[in-house]
């Protein structure tokens, strides 16, 4: 029998029974269309369509129950495992890695009205996060500083949009830079710097096994980075914050 089918079309496209196309599948193959970078650390909320996200946790989740079975945990008898593959599923899409597939918090920000231009910092802002390379958590605390421009957000923003740009997996230098970029498209201020103190558990559980190592970095624009008195101020204004803890 001769098909009627043009030869063009793919091989899953010419057969009415064919298994539907995995959602990821779909997802990632019209973020390569679209030339958009889908790594570890960027949101793809954008990208998606209404339900996706939905169908993204029933397969993640049936992922999920396959590495269980490859762990050759008996998920069928074990009562404390029977629905690890759902939570681990929401708990990436949703929870820790939320700041994927998700789209940021509304945040409005104010004509800086009173023209106000002395720095101030914010912190701590706990901070969480998982490293790129073994997704096992990272944990810290973050202080901001600015020195207002054009435009002003509310303090606790500061935690909103923190919370979601961790909220991925990621190496903490990065973080801390993907961060700097949202604060500045956010409010625009003269001057920006962020600090960022984390302990790694893929230092602290595994690997090397060291408990009391953490990474402090951080990132300098504006401002701040061409006024060496001005980055002093903050990191005299952090210490006095970590001080206020610590009484
Ligand atoms: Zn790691």
């Amino acid at each position: 029998m001769t098909s009627t089918l043009p030869s063009s079309l793919p091989a899953r496209a010419s057969a009415p029974d064919a298994a539907p196309l995995p959602v990821s599948l779909r997802i990632r193959e019209r973020l390569d269309a679209a030339g958009v970078a889908y790594l570890a650390n960027d949101n793809i909320a954008e990208h998606l369509k209404d339900g996706e996200l939905e169908q993204l946790e029933i397969e993640v989740a049936g992922k999920v129950r396959e590495l269980l079975r490859s762990l050759v945990i008996d998920i069928d008898k074990d009562h404390n495992t029977d629905e690890t593959a759902e939570r681990v599923a929401r708990m990436y899409l949703h929870e820790v890695f939320k700041g994927r597939y998700h789209h940021q918090p509304k945040i409005a920000s104010f004509p800086n009205v009173k023209k106000l231009d002395e720095i101030y910092t914010v912190g701590p802002i706990s901070v969480r996060s998982a490293c790129s390379h073994h997704l096992v958590p990272i944990l810290g605390n973050c202080w901001i500083g600015i020195k207002p421009g054009e435009r002003v957000i509310g303090l606790s923003k500061f935690s909103r949009v923190a919370d979601w740009v961790f909220s991925r997996p990621h190496i903490q230098e990065e973080a801390v830079m993907i961060l700097a970029d949202e604060i500045e498209r956010l409010c625009e201020p003269q001057g920006l710097a962020i600090l960022v103190k984390a302990q790694h558990y893929c230092m602290k559980w595994r690997g090397v096994k060291e408990p009391q190592t953490s990474m402090v970095n951080s990132v300098v624009r504006g401002d701040f980075r061409l006024d060496p008195s001005l980055k002093a101020e903050f990191f005299e204004l952090v210490k006095q914050q970590e001080a206020v803890l610590s009484t």
